[in-house]
C-alpha cells in the first residue's frame, strides 16, 4: 500500500502526462518514425554487412580468436559509421574447447549417431563410455527409477513444451544423472521440430555431485532409444568426448553512441550478444540481432535524428556459456544505471517483428504502448507485459526498465545452437524491418522530454 501511495505522489509531480498523452505523443514522433521506417526498408546493407560478418569470422565462441577477430571488425566498421565513443571493454571469459565427440549404438546394432556435447561438460576417459542405457521422461521418473540408473548412460527423452521448461533438462540434467549413479547423460535436444539435428547449450554441474560427461543427441535418437527401451530390447550406447576446459582468456563488450544533444548522461542502452555456439554461425543467436541494433543507430545517424539522449549500442561478449559480458557490463556502469532510461536486447532472432515485451512501470508501460503505435505500419506495434533479455537482466535486476524484441518465433528454436544456424535461413526484408522497430523505439524514447518513469522501489513490496 505504502508504495501505491508513492507512485500517486511521483505521477503527481511528474510533468510527464502533461506532456506525453498517448495521443499527442503519437503526433509528435510520427514524422521521425516514418522517415526511419522508409529509410530502413530502402536499404539492402544491413543483411549484406551480416553476411559479411558470419561468412568471413564464422561461429564467435567464447575464448576463439575469431570472436575475437569479428570484435576487431565491428569496432573498425563502426568507427568508419562514424558512430561515437566506439570501443571494447575488456571481459575475461571462459575457454572450453568441444575436441572430437562421437556417439554410437552399439547394441542391438551397430551405428553412428548425432551428438553435441554440453557447453562446461568434461571429457570421457580416452576410450570411451560404453554402457546400457536408461531412458526417462522426466526428473520424477528418474527418481522412481533411481535403482536402475547406477553405472548406466540416462537419457532423458524429453519433449519440447516451452524453452523455460524443457531446458531445465539439457542445464541440470548431469546433476540429476549423476545423483542417480550414473556414469553420462544425454539429453534429447531442446527443439520443437528436428531434420537429425543436435543442439549444444550451456549446462552446470554442482558441488558436491560426481561431474559426468553429458551431451544432447537427436529428437530421433532419443525417440528409437525410447522404443527400444520399451519393447525389452535394452540399447547400449558408446559415448567419446575431449571437451576440456582451459584458463579463462581476455574478449570484449563493444560499445559505439550516438551521444544525446541535450542530456548525454542519460542513456538509452540497445544490443544484442556478439558471442555464439562453436557451431554454424550463430547467424540467427545473435549476429542478427547485433547487427540490427547497430544498424538501427547507424540509421539514425545517417537521417540526421540525433535524440536529446544517447543511445548506446552494446554487443555483449559470452552470453552463451557465462554470461561474463552482461554481468562486466553492470559493474563498470554501475555509477551510470540510475541514468540508464532503458535497456533493449534483441536475441529472439531477427525474424518478422511483431513488438516487444517490457518490464518496468504501469507508467512507462503505458508510454512505451504509444511509442509502439508508431510501428503499426509494420504491424509491430505490440506490447506485451514482461519481457527482457539474458545480458539486460542484470541491468533490470538494478532497476533499468527493460524491452525485448518479439519477433515471428515459429522457426527460431529448430535452429536454436545447431550446425544449421545460418543466414540462410534469414530474411533482409524481415532484418531491415526489425531494424525499423528497433531505431524507432530507441529513437522515441531517448527523445521524449523526461526520462521513463521509473517503478517506485520499497522494501517490503506493494
Ligand atoms: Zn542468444
Amino acid at each position: 500500500m505504502r508504495s501505491v501511495i508513492a507512485i500517486v505522489v511521483l505521477l503527481v509531480g511528474s510533468p510527464i502526462q502533461a506532456q506525453l498523452l498517448p495521443d499527442s505523443l503519437w503526433k509528435r514522433y510520427e514524422a521521425a518514425a516514418q522517415r526511419i521506417i522508409t529509410a530502413a526498408l530502402a536499404d539492402s546493407s544491413a543483411f549484406e554487412r551480416l553476411a559479411y560478418l558470419v561468412d568471413t569470422f564464422g561461429p564467435r565462441f567464447s575464448g576463439t580468436p575469431q570472436l575475437e577477430r569479428a570484435i576487431d571488425w565491428i569496432l573498425e566498421s563502426m568507427r568508419q559509421d562514424g558512430l561515437e565513443n566506439v570501443r571494447g571493454d575488456t571481459v575475461m571469459v571462459p575457454r572450453w574447447v568441444r575436441g572430437h565427440e562421437a556417439l554410437e549404438l552399439r547394441h542391438p546394432y551397430r551405428k553412428k549417431l548425432a551428438v553435441l556435447g554440453l557447453g562446461g561438460s568434461i571429457a570421457t576417459p580416452p576410450d570411451g563410455i560404453e554402457a546400457e542405457v536408461l531412458v526417462v521422461r522426466s526428473f520424477d521418473e528418474l527418481e522412481a527409477r533411481r535403482d536402475e540408473a547406477r553405472g548406466r548412460i540416462v537419457v532423458f527423452n524429453v519433449p519440447f513444451t516451452t524453452y523455460g521448461e524443457t531446458v531445465r533438462y539439457r542445464v541440470m540434467g548431469a546433476v540429476a544423472a549423476a545423483r542417480a549413479g550414473a556414469v553420462a547423460s544425454l539429453v534429447r535436444s531442446v527443439t520443437p521440430h528436428s531434420l537429425y539435428t543436435p543442439h549444444t547449450g550451456s549446462m552446470r554441474y554442482e558441488q558436491g555431485v560426481p561431474r559426468i560427461p553429458h551431451a544432447a543427441l537427436t529428437v530421433e535418437d532419443a525417440e528409437l532409444l525410447q522404443r527400444l527401451q520399451d519393447r525389452g530390447q535394452r540399447p547400449r550406447l558408446w559415448l567419446y568426448m575431449e571437451a576440456q576446459t582451459l584458463p579463462d582468456v581476455p574478449s570484449r563488450n563493444v560499445i559505439a553512441e550516438l551521444v544525446g544533444r541535450e542530456r548525454p548522461e542519460e542513456i538509452v542502452v540497445v544490443g544484442g550478444h556478439i558471442d555464439s555456439w562453436d557451431v554454424g554461425q550463430g547467424a540467427i543467436d545473435d549476429a542478427g540481432g547485433c547487427v540490427a541494433a547497430w544498424e538501427a543507430v547507424r540509421l539514425l545517424k545517417r537521417l540526421g535524428l540525433r535524440p536529446r539522449r544517447t543511445i548506446r549500442v552494446v554487443l555483449w561478449t559470452n552470453e552463451e556459456n557465462g554470461l561474463r559480458g552482461a554481468l562486466a557490463y553492470r559493474d563498470r556502469y554501475r555509477e551510470e544505471l540510475d541514468r540508464h532510461v532503458l535497456a533493449i536486447e534483441s536475441d529472439a532472432g531477427v525474424f518478422k517483428p511483431e513488438g516487444f515485451g517490457f518490464s518496468g512501470s504501469p507508467e512507462a508501460l503505458a508510454i512505451v504502448r504509444a511509442v509502439a503505435r508508431l510501428l503499426r505500419p509494420i504491424e509491430a506495434d505490440r506490447i506485451w507485459e514482461g519481457g527482457g533479455g539474458a545480458d539486460i537482466a542484470p541491468l533490470m535486476r538494478a532497476g533499468v526498465p527493460g524491452m525485448g524484441l518479439r519477433v515471428d518465433g515459429t522457426r527460431y528454436f529448430w535452429y536454436h545452437h545447431t550446425e544449421a544456424d545460418t543466414i540462410d535461413k534469414l530474411d533482409p526484408h524481415a532484418l531491415n524491418l526489425c531494424i525499423a522497430a528497433l531505431a524507432v523505439m530507441a529513437y522515441v524514447v531517448a527523445e521524449l522530454p523526461s526520462p521513463l518513469p521509473r517503478r517506485v522501489r520499497s522494501e517490503g513490496g506493494s
